[in-house]
């Protein structure tokens, strides 16, 4: 990258979107963070990112479920740092239950915070991109945008639509030197995954560490968790000019996963 860029990383707060946003700082990019969580943890966060790497780091407390909120938060990160020319849309949630007991407001917030949030940065960002003749779009997706498990149908549901967005958007850029790409992880130890191992152990009958054993890591050929860094070095590597034709794709990073 011939000059700083500047970058919007949301859900960066915990797990792959901080594992992203240490990436692209480490790499001498300005990014915003953005995510919920402790305020004065959040805040060591910034301030360590942008001391080791010598970059300006903002952070921006927009709820994803809240176009407002989206339209606020590009807003400010274009006022703070002149344009905007990497966007990652990471900030996801999960909830498992079978489809019968699903309940409405978690299938809403999932495809709201999962799906649509992509939508509205997207839109928000992409008309700089296009005056600038520079951008890269990130969407976390996941293996589950690929295949399904029982249990998740939002989340399922959610990022088959996000691989179908980020097709759907590389086709609309790709003679502008825009690059939009999937990145589907199989399963990363964060704090998303944490939470869902007792809900699965539930729904299938099982101990939590045969959810690990058997569910997470049982269909995951390595058998062992993607990590967080391997994320991030994808996500920059998408960034830098050698990544310049790679657009439209969905990149599976888990372990074997969809190979079976
Ligand atoms: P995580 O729970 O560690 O991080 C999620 C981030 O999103 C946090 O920063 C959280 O504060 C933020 N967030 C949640 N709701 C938000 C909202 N309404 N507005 C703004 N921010 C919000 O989870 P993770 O595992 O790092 O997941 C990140 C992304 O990667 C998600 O889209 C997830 O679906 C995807 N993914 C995760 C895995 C995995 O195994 N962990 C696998 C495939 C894909």
């Amino acid at each position: 990258m011939s000059q700083a860029k500047n970058a919007i990383v949301t859900g960066s707060t915990s797990g792959i979107g901080l594992g992203i946003a240490e990436a692209f700082a480490g790499a001498g990019m300005n990014v915003v963070l953005n995510g919920f969580g402790d305020q004065a943890e959040i805040e060591q966060t910034r301030v360590r990112l942008e001391e080791t790497h010598g970059v300006k780091v903002l952070y921006s407390a927009a709820d994803m479920s809240k176009p407002g909120d989206i339209a606020e938060m590009v807003g400010n990160a274009k006022a703070a740092l002149g344009r905007i020319d990497v966007l990652v849309n990471n900030a996801g949630i999960q909830h498992v239950a079978p489809i019968d007991e699903f309940p409405d407001e978690k299938w809403d917030a999932i495809i709201a915070i999962n799906l649509s949030s992509a939508f509205h940065t997207t839109k928000a960002v992409l008309p700089d991109m296009k005056s600038q003749g520079w951008g890269r779009i990130i969407n976390l997706a996941s293996a589950h945008g690929l295949v399904a498990s029982p249990f998740k149908s939002a989340y399922v549901a959610a990022k088959h639509g996000m691989l179908g967005m980020t097709k759907t958007v590389a086709l609309e850029v790709a003679e502008q030197n825009i690059t939009v790409n999937a990145i589907c992880p199989g399963y990363v130890l964060t704090p998303l995954v944490e939470k869902q191992i007792p809900d699965t152990a539930k729904a299938r009958g099982i101990s939590e560490e045969e959810v690990i054993k058997t569910v997470m890591l049982g269909g995951q050929p390595t058998k062992k968790f993607v990590q967080t860094d391997e994320l991030g070095a994808l996500a920059l590597f998408l960034c830098s000019d050698a990544a310049a034709s790679i657009t439209g794709t969905a990149l599976p990073v888990d372990g074997g996963w969809t190979a079976q």
